[in-house]
């Protein structure tokens, strides 16, 4: 880097945020005191984001850096670090002040105020964004189709940047014009509140996230209600989207067919998808979700106050990437939203259909979140619209439901310490408040994925929900100990094949796999299901795959029976 002409070179160490052991904070000294002593001319810069460096400010500032990367966003304690401790006057600040995780413009006059209160000099102040900006769609110019009343609150990548260079031209005072531009948006309230739904959230109470009666009680209610055999055998909720499903929705979008042709098409899908699940013998059905494009966004097109891009794509994982909605006002249910899919599958089946709906906590996950507005109250307001539609589910016939929740480890803390006092404290109480209304005969389920569970076990147990599913065949079941360790009370489905693979896992297999789970978790907890939503998947190795799923649970219940378990 030297020899090529570079002046800074930055060190990215984002884990410092975490929770920092003495030990931790050894092994950062030993690696860094050798790099610090060669630096062969160039500056060095140790970036930080996502949180504050609580344990390692002062090792950062003792250490020979040139420049130290601190996130003013996220960081909750970094301005009082930098005030209380003071900052090395012969050392740079990259003063991490535009939010590079959300969408939203920024308040000059809030950014200014947190600029004045840094104790460095000018030369040593780098202003820049909290972190980088992979997290944000690339420029509201790829956006012709969002109406100018909306782009003017927003800032995607680029205009991060030209947010930057405008506190540099108002800080050089060159910037009035641009300066009172901004206090005149941020003078005019930016949406219309809705009353109602404020003072619904501003009103709950702690018996609104109990459900009653207790577990114990309502399973007993349930088992005499639904009557399944012991090994309940259910899927997860979506069926694969074919060609023709993607096609019809892509048809109806284009206005190339009407409204009631896209949902008569979907109709068919549905008495298709409930007519094979009858014939091959599962016992909770569901219709497929043939209408969902994606499981937040069919929430958000339907829910008032939820904003939706052209092009704002952001990366998920790899090559895939996601559209987020952005959560631009309160939260609120206008109208039924899964009843009718959900109301005619029952119809054609003398077996318990699931209603199918997206947790509160990953809609507000998978979207961008307000600013003005914290994630608890934003996630409650998005609870008493799921609530709603989980009670309307209800009157409606619908007896068993599930909460899909498959991005609630996602957004936990990265410091443990802040695991409950700043997350689960919210979350876990927010999904309550979706089912706490039901009837102790409705049966709750709730799902997750992509994330490792066993750290948060007690958490998940105290969602309350009758029966969760897990994806967790691709970690050899190592769930399954950590399961029994803690006394999971939540009857379970611990996802008998990966999904993920088009691969089939023959009868044996999967029996050896339910044999596995009946040795961690007691008999009449476990639920028989594959580890996520089938959507993804062909049609012919979904048939075969779940043919062999309840063949396998038969012939276990078969051996039960024989052996008198
Ligand atoms: N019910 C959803 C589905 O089956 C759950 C999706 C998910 O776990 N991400 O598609
Ligand atoms: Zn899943």
């Amino acid at each position: 880097m030297a020899d090529l002409g570079a002046e800074w070179v930055q060190l990215d160490e984002p884990s410092l945020v975490k929770d920092q052991s003495e030990a931790d904070l050894e092994l950062f000294t030993d690696l860094y005191k050798p790099i610090l002593a060669t630096k062969h001319g160039l500056k060095i810069l140790a970036q930080t984001y996502f949180g504050d460096v609580r344990d390692s400010y002062d090792l950062l500032t003792s250490l020979d850096f040139d420049g130290l990367g601190l996130d003013f966003l996220e960081g909750a304690e970094t301005l009082d670090l930098v005030k209380s401790k003071g900052f090395p006057a012969d050392k740079t600040l990259f003063a991490g002040i535009i939010n590079g995780k959300n969408i939203w413009k920024a308040n000059y006059d809030k950014k200014l105020a947190l600029i004045k209160q840094l104790p460095v000099a000018d030369d040593k102040l780098v202003l820049s964004t909290s972190c980088s900006l992979l997290h944000v769609p690339y420029t509201l110019a790829n956006e012709p189709q969002l109406d100018e009343k909306y782009k003017r609150y927003l800032a995607f990548a680029a205009e991060k940047l030209t947010e930057l260079t405008d506190l540099e031209t108002i800080l050089t005072g060159n910037g009035d014009a641009i300066l009172k531009a901004n206090q005149a948006l941020f003078a005019q309230p930016r949406y219309e509140e809705n009353e109602t739904i404020t003072r619904q959230v501003a009103s709950l109470k702690e018996s609104d996230f109990h459900r009653e009666p207790a577990f114990e009680e309502r399973a007993a209610i349930q088992k005499k209600e639904f009557n399944l055999p012991e090994l309940p055998t259910t899927t997860i909720g979506s069926f694969p989207q074919t060609r023709e499903v993607r096609r019809n929705r892509s048809k109806f979008k284009k206005g190339e067919i009407t409204k009631d042709q896209y949902d008569e098409f979907n109709r068919e899908q549905i008495k298709a998808c409930v007519e094979f699940q009858e014939k091959i013998g599962l016992d909770v059905l569901v219709h497929g979700e043939f209408e969902r494009n994606d499981m937040v966004e069919y929430f958000g097109e339907q829910l008032e106050g939820f904003l939706f891009t052209s092009n704002a794509w952001v990366q998920s994982y790899g090559v895939r990437c996601v559209k987020p909605p952005i959560i631009w006002g309160d939260v609120a249910r206008t109208h039924d939203m899964t009843v009718k899919e959900s109301v005619y599958a029952q119809s054609l089946t003398d077996k318990p259909v699931k209603g199918m709906l997206t947790g509160p906590v990953t809609i507000l996950n998978w979207s961008f979140p307000r600013e003005d507005l914290s994630p608890k109250e934003t996630t409650y307001q998005i609870a008493l619209a799921i609530q709603a539609e989980t009670l309307a589910l209800e009157k409606n016939g619908i007896k068993i439901i599930q909460i899909d929740e498959p991005a609630l480890r996602e957004n936990l803390p990265l410091r443990k310490s802040d695991w409950y006092s700043r997350y689960l404290d919210w979350a876990i109480p927010a999904f309550r408040l979706v089912h706490s209304k039901v009837q102790p005969s409705t049966q709750v389920h709730t799902h997750m994925c992509y994330s490792e569970f066993g750290d948060i076990l007690d958490a998940i147990d105290a969602m309350d929900a009758d029966v969760i599913s897990f994806e967790a065949s691709r970690a050899d079941l190592t769930l399954l100990d950590q399961l029994n360790r803690d006394h999971f009370k939540t009857h379970v489905g611990p996802g008998v094949y990966d999904i993920h693979s088009p691969r089939i896992p023959s009868e044996k297999e999967v029996a050896g796999t339910i044999e596995k789970i009946l040795k961690k978790v007691p008999l009449n907890n476990v639920w028989i299901n594959p580890d996520c939503g089938l959507k993804t998947r062909g049609e012919t190795e979904t048939t075969a795959s779940l043919e062999n799923v309840v063949a396998a649970t038969k012939e276990v219940r078969q051996e039960l029976a024989h052996e008198g378990r």
